[in-house]
């Protein structure tokens, strides 16, 4: 099976590619990549006016699967993974059980091949059942390929545990993803600590929730050396925590989600549901900070945190209701319009770090790339494309978004997975 990918402008980190070539998929590989291409193919894409981008690579997905199908299934986060362009997800093992054995790794990814049409990579938990007292099966789980660790949704609080199973995923040759919150200082908090949640009557989260446990686990992965991604930064001083990091010489990235570079908690109205996260919405300072951040390169990372909950669990006041929006479907479209619209960042940029730089955390280096001997995930993107986000036409079961009628320009038009057009062309 042959596909030939026409007079796109393809956007390459790793060729650095930024420009107009056709490109030919044979099979699951990307074969060639030319100015022109005169091939006969079995299927011919007309990508005029579009990016052709390596698909997106997103390392924070929650997939809910197994156990809390009714959130969302491998099929439906699949659905919507492709459909905003992402190729493969991490999803994390806060599922029902938490995914902390080998065999549970396995079976997802056996699942996911006829289930999901994005690839899945499983990451398994860092203590048994995500209780804080036991490490999981961290070797098993990095023989079944789950590539990092995370005990996300918490942190592991005590550090001396948290040491030891940084030291076996250090040995395993797997990272740790990173959820930095010390529970002992949440105090019911539901978003940020400012004049906002007083006017609003809820309970605040100071930035120092985050950033002492983010400065724990850079110092924990100084020690052991092991490779420490922060998920979802969202404060000034988790950035500049990373940046001191990296001047060190530490294997450590950061990451940052779309509605953390582009909502602050001012943007918090009302109080509803929508607008709980976690971390939460921070100050327009911090807000300030990681678009900083990711436009001098210190975050390395735009992950979604794709949380899907039911209407019931997320459609009340913030006190009450579940924390996490989804993402996937909007990703691409809001880091387009808030990042390289504005002159922020590149398409290549955006590129790096929607797709190769998440490829180079997790080893994966056959993905992240147009460029000849790579897998064909690919996505195809009109920029010229405006239209509000309507969270009616979403493919995943969560329809939880702040950003429900939000304008913004970029679709996906079509993504491609192991060299099947797995969504579109739509155009
Ligand atoms: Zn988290």
């Amino acid at each position: 099976m042959t596909l030939l990918i026409q007079n796109g402008h393809v956007v390459d980190p790793l060729t650095k590619r930024d420009g107009q070539y056709d490109v030919l998929v044979e099979d699951d590989r990307i074969r060639k990549v030319a100015e022109h291409i005169d091939a006969e193919a079995d299927r011919v894409i007309d990508a005029d006016g579009c990016y052709v981008m390596p698909g997106l690579i997103d390392l924070h997905v929650h997939l809910r699967d197994p156990g809390l199908e009714y959130k969302e299934t491998l099929a439906t986060g699949g659905r919507a993974a492709v459909k905003g362009g992402v190729t493969t997800v991490c999803a994390m093992p806060n599922t029902k059980p938490v995914t902390d054995t080998k065999e549970k790794v396995q079976r997802v990814h056996e699942r996911a091949k006829g289930e999901a049409l994005t690839h899945v990579i499983q990451l398994g938990s860092v203590t048994k059942g995500q209780d804080g007292k036991q490490l999981a099966d961290i070797r098993g789980m990095a023989e079944a390929g789950c590539r990092a660790i995370s005990e996300d949704g918490k942190s592991v609080m005590n550090a001396s545990l948290y040491r030891e199973g940084m030291r076996i995923a250090k040995e395993s040759g797997i990272s740790v993803f990173a959820h930095c919150e010390d529970q002992t200082m949440v105090e019911q908090g539901v978003m940020n600590a400012d004049a906002n949640a007083k006017r609003l009557g809820l309970k605040g989260i100071t930035n120092s929730v985050e950033d002492v446990i983010a400065a724990r686990d850079i110092l924990l992965a100084k020690e052991t050396g092991v490779r420490l991604h922060l998920c979802h930064c969202s404060t000034a001083d988790s950035v500049k925590m990373v940046r001191l990091a990296k001047e060190e010489g530490l294997p450590v990235t950061g990451e940052v989600c779309p509605h953390h570079f582009i909502l602050s908690s001012d943007d918090i109205k009302e109080d509803n549901g929508r607008y709980k996260m976690n971390p939460p919405l921070r100050s327009r300072e911090d807000v300030e900070a990681l678009r900083r951040g990711l436009k001098d390169g210190v975050m390395d990372v735009i992950a979604t945190d794709h949380a899907p909950h039911s209407q019931e669990e997320k459609d009340k006041s913030m006190a009450h209701a579940a924390f996490g929006i989804v993402g996937l479907e909007t990703s691409a479209a809001l880091t387009f319009t808030s990042l390289v619209k504005t002159g922020m960042l590149t398409m290549m940029d955006m590129a790096e770090k929607m797709s190769s730089n998440p490829a180079r955390i997790l080893g994966l280096e056959d993905r992240g790339s147009i460029s000849e001997g790579k897998a064909a995930d690919i996505m195809i993107f009109d920029p010229d494309k405006t239209y509000k986000i309507d969270k009616d036409t979403f493919a995943s079961k969560g329809k939880n978004t702040p950003f429900d009628g939000y304008e913004v320009s970029g679709e996906v038009v079509c993504t491609i997975v192991d060299g099947r057009v797995v969504y579109g062309p739509v155009r």
